[in-house]
């Protein structure tokens, strides 16, 4: 692994943090348990709204939302293209087909109900909105949508833990959200994932799910709540457990301090990039009518370059002065997994994809950490017309 000056995210633990998790081990009871259901508590509660259930990671949740709302083979989700491949298959999983739709712009690399609408059809049985970077993109208006045509709108909010639109925790405007604990997230447990839900019905259908569709779980057999089970339809295995719940409910005190410190970086990016030509902000904080209301978690910062310069050339400058950087994404609509001959192109996605780079952002940067990037980032932005 190459020693970065400055990598794209890192994760740090206090002694307390660690110490919940040993204690946990000592504690002689690893499997979903009691730390589990409090971390889902304080999850739901720190989210305002809805019943939260946790999962072995993010993309477990979006296949338990799938398999909860009954998706299967005939039915159609409409989903934006620059996303993670996760989004994309857990539809595929659930046997429904993924229809791509396009972003709004370049500076607003978010699905929008114009795209959305026109890719509607009679199989169509539900939205996907990502809250890419963080941003809430048009939740509101896709939520309305999906009313008006009685299609269930889930929310992939990987990015998003402690983004908002108009007071409302984005994971809460649809059927039910999901939320990832993955190593680089907002919220990084290594692997782990939440579910919310204001839907009593879904939430105990996910719950069955969740431990292979068993009537009583291991915990309620071992303190003698249940002494048997009944296998009550097919399930899976995407259970979280107690450690990394434990860890969990920990780092939840301390996220909102953490995403504050993302935005502070990010608004100096924005306020930096101002002077270096070709080069802005991708997730732009200025020129949207409702930007007052929104609440960005700023997962990640991704920058738009100028058409004329040269990508692979930016990022090598950029990997050699000791920044790493990502691309966030390559488009589904043209990877090997999820391309089909009949595909219709995505303009705005294609566009944005060929000239986006992500740059380092986590709460513990330093403002030398930051200098560094900029430095790289103007000089780069120089030397690659
Ligand atoms: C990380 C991520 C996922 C998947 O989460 P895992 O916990 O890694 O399974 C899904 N969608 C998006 C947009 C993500 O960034």
């Amino acid at each position: 692994m190459p020693d970065w000056l400055v990598p794209l995210s890192d994760v740090r633990f206090t002694a307390a943090e660690i110490e919940a998790v040993t204690d946990t081990y000592r504690s002689g009871w690893l499997s979903q348990g009691p730390k589990v259901a409090g971390f889902e508590r304080a999850f739901a509660a720190s989210l305002g709204d809805g019943d939260a259930v946790a999962v072995a990671n993010g993309t477990a949740a979006l296949q338990l939302i799938c398999a909860a709302l009954r998706l299967g083979p005939g039915d159609e989700v409409v989903l934006p293209s620059l996303t993670f491949a996760a989004t994309a298959a857990a539809v595929v999983h659930s046997g429904a087909t993924p229809v791509f739709a396009d972003i709004r712009g370049l500076t607003e690399p978010w699905l929008f109900a114009a795209a959305v609408e026109a890719a509607i059809g009679d199989r169509t049985r539900a939205i996907i909105n990502v809250a890419y970077g963080g941003h809430p993109g048009d939740v509101v208006a896709l939520s309305e949508l999906a009313d008006a045509h009685g299609l269930a709108l889930i929310e992939d909010a990987a990015h998003a833990l402690g983004s908002s639109a108009g007071g409302q925790a984005v994971g809460t405007f649809g059927r039910a959200g999901a939320f990832s604990f993955f190593a680089n997230k907002n919220l990084a447990l290594g692997e782990g994932g939440m579910v919310i839900s204001t839907d009593p019905e879904l939430t105990s259908r996910m719950r069955l799910l969740r431990s292979h569709g068993l009537s009583a779980d291991t915990w309620a057999r071992h303190t003698g709540q249940q002494r048997g089970y009944e296998v009550l339809e097919p399930g899976f295995n995407f259970r979280m457990d107690e450690p990394r719940a434990a860890l969990g409910t920990m780092l939840l005190d301390r996220l909102a301090g953490d995403n504050r410190r993302r935005a502070e970086l990010a608004a100096a990016y924005v306020e930096a990039l101002r002077a270096v030509d070709g080069v802005e902000p991708a997730i732009s904080a200025h020129g949207h009518a409702d930007e007052a209301s929104i609440q960005n978690a700023w997962h990640i910062f991704p920058l738009l370059l100028d058409s004329a310069l040269d990508r692979d050339g930016f990022r090598s400058y950029l990997a050699e002065a000791g920044v790493q950087t990502s691309v966030h994404y390559r488009p589904l609509h043209q990877s090997p997994a999820f391309t089909t001959p009949d595909m219709a192109p995505l303009p705005i996605t294609e566009a944005y994809a060929r000239r986006t780079v992500t740059v380092p952002l986590f709460p513990h940067m330093t403002e030398a950490q930051q200098g560094r990037v900029l430095d790289a980032v103007a000089d780069a932005a120089k030397r690659f017309p």
